[in-house]
C-alpha cells in the first residue's frame, strides 16, 4: 500500500510539472539542426504558406464539386442534400479506391482500427481485420512518393489542404451509394471525385469566387505581411514560386501586403507545376505580362518585378546561383513542396501545418496532460509487473492491460472523433509524420511564427532517446529548460 501511495504522489507531481511545461503554439519545431544566422535567402510557396484560407473555402470547393458531379457526371440529384462537414477528415488520411475506404495508417504501415471509415461510417475492427487479412498494407498497394495512386497502386494519401473537401465529398458520396442500395463502381467514383475537385481549380471557378470576396476567404493576411516586411529590413532576398495563376496571387498579395507586393520580391514564379518543376528539366520559363499575355522571347535572367511562368528548378538555381543550405523554402504540402528539395537539391526547407495550432492546444489541457500521464503511467507498471506470474499479480496486470485498451478511444477521440490526431495514432507516429519527420528541417503552425525568433537563432531538435539510450540524458535538457524558463528569443 506503501509503494501505491508513493506512486500517486510521483503521478501528481508529474502532472504538475507537465501543466507548468505546456508547449507554445506559435513554437517552430526542428526535425534537424539549422540556424537561421545561415539562411540568406527565403522562398515561399503562396497557397496555405502566405495565404491562409478560412474555412469558407472547403465549404465552397465541396458544393461546386458536388454540383459538378451531378450536373457533367450524372450522379443522382439527392447529392445536393449533403453539406461540408469541417470536422470530419484530416490531412494524411490514405483511401483504398477499390474498397471505398478512408483510414489511417501509422508509420509501420498498420491500419489504426478504429479510424477506417466506410461511407460516413466506420467499419468494425473484424471487418477491416478480414479484409486485409491483418492491419497491415503491403508496400506495393501503397501509393507512390507524390501519394497518387497512379500505376496500379490502390491506396491514394491525401497531403493536400484543399485534399479536405475531398475526402468529404468522397465519404459523402459513398455513403448515399450505400444508403440507397445502388451498384456502383468506386474506382469511376474515385475518379469522378478527383476530376470533379480539379475542374474547381483548373477552370478558375475557385479562383473567381476568392478574388469577388477576398476577405471572406483570406484570414491572418497582416501576419503573413509581417513576417514579409522583417525579412526584407534584414535584407534577407525572397522569392514566390507557386502553382496558382497570377491574377490570383496578385490579387491575394494585394490583400496581404498592398500593391507594392512585388518590392519585396526578387523572382515570382507562377503555374510552376510542381512537383515537376522540381524533376523536369524541359520545361522553359516564360515571362507573364501584368495582363496576363504569355511573351516568346528566351529568359536570360530573372529579374525583379516581372512574372514568370511554369521553368524548371535546374535552370532556377543557374540563373539565380541560389544553391545549397543557404536557401529555406516554406510550404505546406510535404511531398510537392519539399520531398525533392530535401532529397535531390539542397535546401532547407519548413513545412507550414496549420493543424498543429488546434493540436497543441488540445494537447496543453489538463484533461490531455492527465491521461497522457496516466496512460504512459499505467504502461510503465505494465512492463515492469508481467514478469510476475502468481494469480494475483497476473490478475492486476490483466486489469491494467483492459484498463489500457479502455483509454485508446479517447486518446483518439479528443482530436477528431472519426480519425484522432494528424501526428500519431494509439502508439505510433503517423505515416504523414514520418513523412514530415523525413521532408522538413522546421515545422511551424504558420509562417508568423518566425516573428517570435531573431535571425541568429538556431533550432536544435530535441533529442529523442533511441529505443537502447538511457532516458536520463535526455531528461537533463528537459530539465534545464523547464527551471531557466527557456522558451524563444
Ligand atoms: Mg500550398
Amino acid at each position: 500500500q506503501r509503494g501505491s501511495l508513493v506512486f500517486l504522489f510521483f503521478f501528481s507531481d508529474l502532472i504538475s510539472v507537465i501543466t507548468a511545461n505546456s508547449v507554445d503554439p506559435d513554437t517552430i519545431f526542428a526535425n534537424n539542426e539549422m540556424s537561421l544566422r545561415d539562411i540568406e535567402i527565403y522562398g515561399f510557396d503562396y497557397d496555405y504558406t502566405l495565404a491562409f484560407y478560412s474555412s469558407h473555402l472547403h465549404t465552397l470547393i465541396f458544393n461546386i464539386a458536388r454540383d459538378i458531379l451531378v450536373t457533367n457526371h450524372r450522379y443522382p440529384e439527392g447529392l445536393r442534400k449533403y453539406e461540408y462537414i469541417p470536422s470530419f477528415a484530416v490531412r494524411g488520411l490514405h483511401y483504398d479506391v477499390q474498397k471505398a475506404l478512408l483510414m489511417k495508417i501509422d508509420a509501420f504501415h498498420y491500419i489504426q482500427l478504429g479510424t477506417v471509415y466506410r461511407g460516413l461510417h466506420p467499419v468494425p475492427d473484424e471487418e477491416v481485420i478480414a479484409m486485409y487479412e491483418g492491419c497491415h498494407v503491403p508496400l506495393e498497394i501503397m501509393s507512390d512518393f507524390y501519394g497518387k495512386s497512379s500505376h496500379g497502386h490502390t491506396m491514394k494519401q491525401f497531403m493536400d489542404i484543399f485534399s479536405l473537401p475531398e475526402m468529404t465529398l468522397l465519404s459523402c458520396v459513398n455513403d448515399f451509394f450505400m444508403r440507397h442500395n445502388i451498384d456502383y463502381e468506386p474506382v469511376h467514383l474515385y475518379k469522378d471525385v478527383k476530376e470533379a475537385i480539379r475542374d474547381v481549380h483548373v477552370k478558375g471557378i475557385m479562383y473567381r469566387a476568392v478574388e469577388a470576396d477576398i476577405e471572406k476567404y483570406i484570414c491572418y493576411g497582416e501576419q503573413s505581411h509581417a513576417v514579409l516586411k522583417k525579412l526584407s529590413a534584414q535584407g534577407k532576398k525572397m522569392f514566390l514560386i507557386t502553382n496558382s495563376p497570377f491574377d490570383f496571387v496578385d490579387r491575394g498579395m494585394n490583400f496581404i501586403v498592398g500593391k507594392d507586393w512585388r518590392d519585396l520580391f526578387d523572382v515570382v514564379i507562377v503555374q510552376a507545376d510542381k512537383p515537376s518543376f522540381f524533376n523536369d528539366r524541359r520545361k522553359p520559363f516564360r515571362r507573364v505580362t501584368d495582363k496576363g499575355v504569355l511573351l516568346w522571347d528566351r529568359i536570360h535572367r530573372l529579374e525583379k518585378g516581372q512574372i514568370y511562368k511554369q521553368g524548371n528548378l535546374y535552370e532556377f538555381l543557374r540563373l539565380t546561383g541560389w544553391r545549397g543550405s543557404k536557401v529555406l523554402y516554406f510550404g505546406d504540402h510535404i511531398y510537392s513542396d519539399l520531398a525533392d528539395l530535401t532529397l535531390k537539391h539542397g535546401w532547407r526547407t519548413g513545412a507550414i501545418i496549420p493543424e498543429l495550432r488546434k493540436e497543441i492546444k488540445i494537447m496543453n489541457t489538463p484533461e490531455y496532460v492527465h491521461m497522457m500521464t496516466w496512460l504512459q503511467s499505467l504502461t510503465g507498471l505494465i512492463e515492469q509487473m508481467q514478469v510476475h506470474r502468481d494469480p494475483t499479480s497476473r490478475a492486476v496486470v490483466e486489469e491494467w492491460i483492459k484498463e489500457r485498451e479502455a483509454m485508446k478511444p479517447h486518446t483518439k477521440d479528443i482530436f477528431n472523433a472519426q480519425f484522432g490526431s494528424l501526428f500519431r495514432t494509439y502508439h505510433n507516429p503517423t505515416y504523414f509524420s514520418r513523412r514530415l519527420s523525413r521532408f522538413a528541417d522546421i515545422y511551424m503552425a504558420s509562417i508568423s511564427c518566425l516573428l517570435n525568433y531573431d535571425f541568429q537563432h538556431t533550432f536544435f531538435p530535441r533529442r529523442t532517446p533511441l529505443q537502447h539510450e538511457p532516458v536520463c540524458l535526455i531528461l537533463a535538457r528537459e530539465k534545464c529548460s523547464i527551471f531557466s524558463g527557456e522558451k524563444k528569443n
